[in-house]
Parts: structure tokens; sequence; C-alpha cells
């Protein structure tokens, strides 16, 4: 039975995809400030992959410097806003907040970096500037996390900076793959709009690297470049009816609910296939459009799945029903999709094999894969010199981000296979710190 109503308008959708980590008032922080202990050697701090000093952010929202506060968040990192949202806090800075000892709730440390970068966002408080031109010119491949990351970094820098994107909006999978209930699409903009009015970078939207001689014209014109081109399309499962009109990728799925919001015509009866984050925001999205019924099918157990508990605990509380060793078979219909034939697995001396004769069907009328993503093998390989490894992420030192081509540099998704936001931000931050220890200006 379906937790939500299908939304009919804006203000339907924003009801049902209400905001997991609303922005706080000026009390709430207050509030909330006064209750950090401060910590030498915080916990939180380490936690954090961008290591954003946050006792002593706390400390400034909570002595009204909130301006100061978010200079110290983007001190260490350029998507302070984004991050604030979107983060997986409860295992990261806020997992890791000592209140969690005395089982007292730890510091909402992503709201509070959320009410700072939001201030300064909305009343235009100019905290960045450009640094002294030094006459180098750097092109960064991809708008996302990493590459706006980086753009920033080497500004402050003195570089010159473009930016090549092939969609037509900046800011990567936080904008086109993250779930609406996280952040909104006119928040994850003005963070980049924010930066960029200030840092001057230019970005080329709807111009895509995908050419062995547009990768040597840019080779040509910059002194390095900076790959931030993220992961492509959802991998195919190689089964029988995958290629059905209402069978779609998670991330695909994501980005058109996200850009279309109410217009998304959602059918009655979904099946999920993963195991993964990802699959947890289809599935939760899935039920939150008003689909009446939403499996999750996962081809090993519960305890296997690579999502995070609190992300599998949100999609059942929007009413998905999880489905475990469950392993796909076949997408049976006829053009259409009207069901997914399983066959039930089993661990038997750490292997995962199917049970014979167990068979079964679950009836649906939209399959959503989120299964992985394809990697993005074929731009790569033309660039000389650079290694990927087995799983075809770009090989980078992991202090400079430096590729095996030394004019090329890497971060975000490409190296990482898929992280977080906050990992994009600082592998970005990081590699534009050692373009400048290469082009040594
Ligand atoms: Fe504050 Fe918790 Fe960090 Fe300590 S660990 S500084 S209490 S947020």
């Amino acid at each position: 039975m379906a937790e939500y109503q299908r939304p009919q308008s804006e203000q339907d959708f924003d009801r049902n995809f209400k905001q997991k980590k609303p922005l706080m008032n000026q009390t709430e922080a207050f509030t909330e400030s006064s209750r950090c202990l401060f910590c030498y050697d915080a916990p939180c701090m380490h936690a954090c992959p961008t290591h954003i000093d946050i006792p002593l952010f706390i400390k400034q929202i909570h002595t009204g410097n909130v301006a100061g506060a978010a200079e110290t968040i983007y001190d260490m990192n350029w998507m302070g806003n984004a991050c604030g949202k979107v983060c997986p806090t409860q295992v990261l800075c806020e997992g890791a907040c000592v209140h969690n000892h005395a089982h007292v709730k730890p510091i909402e440390i992503g709201r509070l970096q959320n009410y700072a970068t939001h201030q300064v966002m909305s009343s235009g408080e100019r905290l960045f500037q450009k640094g002294r031109p030094n006459g180098k010119k750097v092109a960064i491949i991809g708008a996302g996390p990493a590459g706006i990351s980086c753009a920033c970094e080497l500004c402050v820098l003195g570089y010159d900076v473009e930016i090549y994107e092939a969609k037509y909006k900046p800011s990567g999978l936080t904008a086109h793959g993250t779930a609406p209930y996280k952040i909104t699409n006119e928040e994850a903009l003005a963070e980049i709009e924010y930066l960029q009015e200030q840092l001057g970078f230019h970005i080329h939207y709807g111009v895509s690297i995908a050419t062995e001689a547009q990768l040597q014209d840019l080779e040509t014109r910059y002194d390095a470049i900076f790959l931030g081109v993220g992961i492509g399309p959802t991998s195919s499962l190689h089964l029988q009816g995958e290629d059905f009109e209402n069978v779609i990728g998670a991330v695909e799925f994501v980005e058109a609910l996200r850009f279309k919001k109410h217009h998304i015509q959602m059918p009655q009866n979904v099946v999920v296939l993963g195991g993964g984050n990802t699959a947890m925001d289809a599935a939760s999205e899935s039920a939150r459009m008003g689909a009446e019924r939403v499996y999750l099918a996962y081809r090993r157990s519960k305890d296997d799945m690579g999502a995070y508990s609190f992300e599998y605990d949100l999609a059942v509380g929007a009413g998905v029903q999880g489905v475990f060793n469950a392993s796909p078979k076949e997408i049976l219909g006829e053009g259409k999709a009207t069901g997914v034939r399983f066959v039930q697995t089993r661990q038997e001396n750490g292997t995962l094999v199917e049970v014979p004769g167990s068979e079964f069907v679950i009836a649906c009328d939209m399959v959503i894969k989120a299964t992985g993503q394809t990697k993005m093998g074929a731009l790569l390989q033309q660039i000389r010199g650079l290694e990927l490894d087995a799983s075809k992420r770009i090989v980078v030192d992991p202090g400079t981000f430096q590729t095996g081509n030394p004019k090329y540099f890497a971060g975000g998704d490409a190296v990482n296979g898929g992280a977080e936001v906050v990992n994009g931000a600082y592998e970005g931050k990081q590699a534009a710190l050692g373009i400048d220890q290469y082009l040594g200006v």
C-alpha cells in the first residue's frame, strides 16, 4: 500500500520530497551550537574527508560570526553548502561526535554547516578573491564537485581556469543524481553561482570532450588538464528484456525526476534491482512519487548490501519492500516489462549459489536498474600514458592526483569509482595543489 499520494503539482512534489535536513533558523543554530564541547583533537574533524575545523566553525556560529564560520568551512571544502546537505553525516562527522559515547544525540554538524554557508550565499557576502594572475591556464573536463573544487582552488592561486561540461548545468551528481529530499536543484546550483561570481572561472556548457583531436587541442592551449569526468551511464546486466521501454537506469531515473518533478509518469508497481545507495534513492523516490508497490530486489542478503543502513531504513519508511537473495534472470514482457523472473540464492562455502527450482516472478510495470555505472573508458584510453586499474579507474599519485601523463590530473568518481560529493570536493582541491606544484609558479 502506498505511503505517499501521487504528486499532482510542484507543491505536492515538494511535500513528498520534504528536505531531510531543513535549514536551521538563528535560534536553532544558536541552541545547537551551544551543545558542542569544542573538543581538543575533535574526532568529528578527523572523520570529515576534507578535515573542516568543525569545532571552530561551530564556535563562530555560536558567537554570531556566521560569515567567519562559512569562511572556515570553504577554506577546506568548496562544496561546503552541498556537503552540509548531502553528506552521509551519520557515518562521517556526526557519527564520530563524542556525544554518541554518552548516548546523546550528536551535534547536527551538517545542518550547522548548511546554516552558515546558506547565509553568506543568500546575502551575497563575498568571501573569496581571485589570486594575482600567474599567466598559466588550466582546462577542467567536467563541472561536478571535483571539477568545481579544482577550479576554485586554482583561481585563488591565480590560474586562468576554463571548464568544459557536456551537460547544460553544473554540479554533476549533486544536481543530477542525488535524491531530491537531500538537496534541491536551486540550492545545488546557487552554490556554484556564488563561487563562480567571486572566482571567475568560465564554464563552457554542452561541450563534450570525446575525441583525441579535442584532447590534443586542450593540451596545446592549456598548461595542465584536470579530469573530473565522473562515471558513465548505468551498466548492462545482460538480461533478456533489458532493452524494454520501461526499463531504466537508476541514475537516469533520478536525473529525470529532479528536473521533471511531478511531470514524471510513475507506474503502480516498480522493481528496483540493486543493493547500493543509488538503489535506495531510486526505490525511495519511486515510493514518494506514489507508486503503489516498490520492491527493492538484491541478489545477496540484507547484511551484504553496500548501502548505508540508514538509507535502507529511509526507503522502508517510504513504503519500499526489500526482497533479498533474489537474483534477476529475465525481464518478462513484450517490448514493455511486465515482471521480473528471479531465482533465489544462498551462500555455500562463501560462494553465492542459485537454489534449484526456486524461481519466482514479481509482476511490475517498471524496472529500475541500480547495478553500477560504466566507466569513461573510451575517453580515457585516448590519453597517452594514462593508467587505468582493473576496474577502469584512473590511477593517480595519492598526494598530487597527477596521472601517468604528467600534464593530466584527475579526481572524483573517475578515480575513486563512485564515492560521495565530499570525496570529489577533497580530491579536486588536492589536485589543484598538485597542479600548482607541477607548474611551479
Ligand atoms: Fe563538537 Fe561533537 Fe565535534 Fe566534539 S566531536 S567538537 S562535541 S561536534
